[in-house]
């Protein structure tokens, strides 16, 4: 702690430093003694608190107080005197003096507390002063603005942050904006009652910015002043505002996602996308047209107007009309920021001229580097777009351009499956008639050949019965073969006429207990059994299955004589018949142990006339197996074989089964 210790006395001067330096430890003192030692203790100003004298020779405590104070008005000056009086300690202290105090033996502590009260005093000041610069320049620098004002009357006082933000240059010029006339005219505030709230106002210069005024009502000798702090938050509200839309902009993308899964037409998409994004775009009117480059045809898709602006969806429009599709199919965006200036504007440009808009954004829609259509904002103010408007269009154009393409994909597959369908349906009717006509002709065949065959047979008796003796070797040969070859003739046209039966006429479905059935036919086939000597191996009892009994008999009939037939003739032929469950159906297998069936004839050998064999080894008409396909399939079930060359043949069939109750 350094002092400034003025008085004559060199005694005095003793005494009050050792005063001092009892109080604080680490005091330095400097005496004053005459002009040119304080003259210099001024400009260096080395010191933290002055006490003086008031009689000097060289000047008195008054002047000294006036000079300090002048100079260093922060620092704390004490007069110890005794010399003075009251009229002198009043004017020492109007000049800022801290502490008057009488100069007497007695008094000399009193000096020490005031001098100590008097340092403290100073620092807090100090401090005070370093907090309220720093308070002043924070709110500088945040732009916080400060204002006092008298209701009605004017301000008392205003910083620069609130002229900065109220874009004036002084307090004068402060009484005069929106944002005073607000203050003045808003409802009023009870006393020490606080407000919040934030302001939308303008500048005068026309610009508007959104203000956050916290205000209280004080009183300040004895007025009634409003206090407050005016926070530009415009930047914060133009956040939140952007936040706002892209949420917004976000729930659209997502809308549209929805309507392009719900299988939506571009149109109703288009028309629900407009919608979505009207509110986000600042604009007279929102359109999405679909272009035609055959008929060089624009068609409007959907369009979101305001009033006097004219645009329907449907509304058709000529390349021509439209004007700039060149730099859409350039894929170049076509922003026309005054249209009221667009040379050589195309017909549609007019009329929209005609109806007030002057700023026009044309984005295109593109599907797999194609130009489909086209996206256009338009509005009445010239340079109506941000980037953030384009950039919002851009989305649904990309959005637009997924849902057309998703939409004629759709409608192609549709149009592909509808196609499909009537070729199939077209095909089946094809094939129904042929096989009727085909089966009618079989019929007719058959049952027409029946009589020249029969008539055959009969003179070929005649010769056998009457002439033979008139015929020699060969000729009795040829007899013997025309009987044999009529026999076998004879044999087809049963076949065919059975085959050809099969397939008109109704097989009533009914329960058919299989076991007999079995042995029913073992039964018929009893001699040609017996013959070949076969070894049948039944596993009874079969379960019951649905089925047209004649048919079947005929059917199983005709694998079994197979089984027996299709045996190499020096082996005993073995057949297994057994059954098993197979899902809904009951599946009969028929097996044997003949020379068996390469697989690649698998599906040939149940057409009609389909033989693998020679006839005078294995004979037949190859009408047998086309019979048990045709007989099954009309039943509702299924037929198949398992077999390979030389290792047997297993052929099944299925049919519904009965569940055992
Ligand atoms: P067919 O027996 O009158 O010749 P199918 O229609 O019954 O006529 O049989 C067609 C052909 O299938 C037979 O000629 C024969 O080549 C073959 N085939 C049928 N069943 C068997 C079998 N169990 N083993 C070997 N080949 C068979």
């Amino acid at each position: 702690m350094r002092f400034l210790v003025i008085d004559n006395d060199s005694h005095q001067r003793w005494l009050i430093s050792r005063e001092l330096r009892r109080e604080f430890s680490q005091a330095e003192v400097n005496e004053i003694i005459d002009t040119d030692s304080l003259e210099q203790a001024l400009t260096v100003g080395n010191f933290d608190l002055a006490v003086t004298d008031y009689q000097l020779h060289w000047s008195n405590g008054l002047e000294i107080v006036r000079l300090l104070k002048e100079r260093y008005p922060d620092r704390p000056v004490i007069m110890f005197t005794d010399t003075g009086n009251q009229e002198i300690a009043v004017e020492a202290m109007k000049s800022g003096l801290d502490d008057y105090i009488l100069k007497s033996p007695k008094h000399y502590p009193h000096l020490r507390a005031s001098v100590r009260s008097a340092v403290e005093r100073a620092s807090e000041r100090r401090q005070t002063a370093t907090l309220e610069g720093q308070l002043r320049s924070l709110l500088e620098q945040h732009s916080l603005g400060v204002f006092q004002v008298i209701p009605s009357d004017r301000f008392l006082e205003t910083n620069d942050a609130l002229l900065q933000i109220l874009a004036v240059r002084s307090m004068e010029e402060a009484q005069t904006s929106e944002f005073y006339r607000f203050l003045s005219h808003q409802g009023n505030l009870g006393q020490g009652q606080h407000r919040k709230q934030e302001l939308l106002l303008h500048r005068e210069n026309g610009e508007t910015f959104w203000g956050l005024l916290s205000e209280t009502l004080t009183t300040i000798e004895g007025t009634t002043v409003i206090a407050g702090l005016l926070e530009d938050i415009t930047p914060r509200k133009q956040l939140e505002e952007s936040l706002r839309r892209y949420a917004s902009r976000l729930e659209t993308l997502r809308q549209l996602d929805r309507s392009i899964l719900q299988n939506l037409s571009p149109a109703e998409i288009a028309h629900l996308a407009l919608q979505a994004t009207a509110p986000l775009i600042q604009c007279q009117l929102l359109d999405i047209t679909l272009f035609n480059s055959e008929l060089q045809e624009v068609t409007v898709l959907a369009a979101q107007t305001s009033e006097g602006i004219r645009l329907n969806s449907g509304q058709r429009f000529s390349f021509e009309e439209y004007g700039a599709i060149d730099q859409l199919q350039r894929n170049e965006a076509v922003i026309i920021n005054d249209l009221s200036e667009l040379d050589n504007p195309s017909p549609l440009m007019q009329q929209f001229a005609a109806q007030g808009i002057r700023s026009i954004a044309r984005l295109p829609i593109r599907v797999q580097d194609e130009l489909i259509g086209s996206l256009k904002l338009a509005s009445i103010q010239p340079h109506a777009f941000t980037q953030e408007d384009t950039d919002i269009a851009q989305e649904l154009v990309s959005q637009m351009a997924i849902a057309i393409q998703q939409s004629q994909l759709r409608q192609e597959l549709q149009q592909y499956a509808e196609h499909l369908e009537q070729e199939v349906q077209r095909r089946t009717q094809e094939l129904e008639t042929t096989n009727s006509d085909l089966e009618s002709f079989v019929y007719l065949v058959s049952h027409d050949l029946r009589e020249p065959l029969r008539a055959i047979q009969a003179y070929n008796q005649i010769l056998l019965e009457d002439h033979l003796h008139q015929l020699d070797q060969e000729g009795k040969l040829c007899t013997q073969r025309i009987a044999e070859n009529a026999v076998r003739m004879s044999k087809l046209i049963q076949d065919l006429l059975e085959y050809s039966r099969l397939g008109r006429i109704e097989l009533p479905l009914q329960p058919v207990n299989l076991s007999q059935l079995i042995h029913e036919i073992l039964n018929q086939l009893k001699l040609e059994l017996d013959q070949r000597q076969v070894q049948v191996r039944l596993e009874d009892p079969l379960p019951m299955l649905k089925g047209h009994y004649p048919t079947l008999l005929q059917i199983i009939t005709n694998l079994l004589t197979n089984a027996i037939k299709f045996v190499r003739p020096t082996l005993q032929p073995q057949v297994r018949i057994w059954a098993e469950p197979s899902g809904q159906f009951l599946r009969l297998w028929v097996e044997d142990n003949g020379i068996g069936i390469d697989p690649q004839y698998h599906d040939r050998i149940f057409q009609v006339f389909e033989r693998l064999h020679s006839l005078e080894i294995y004979p037949g008409t190859g009408v047998g197996l086309a019979i048990v396909q045709k007989g099954i399939e009309r039943m509702g079930g299924r037929v198949g074989v398992e077999s390979g060359l030389d290792q047997g043949s297993r052929f099944w069939i299925e049919l519904p089964k009965i569940e055992s109750t």
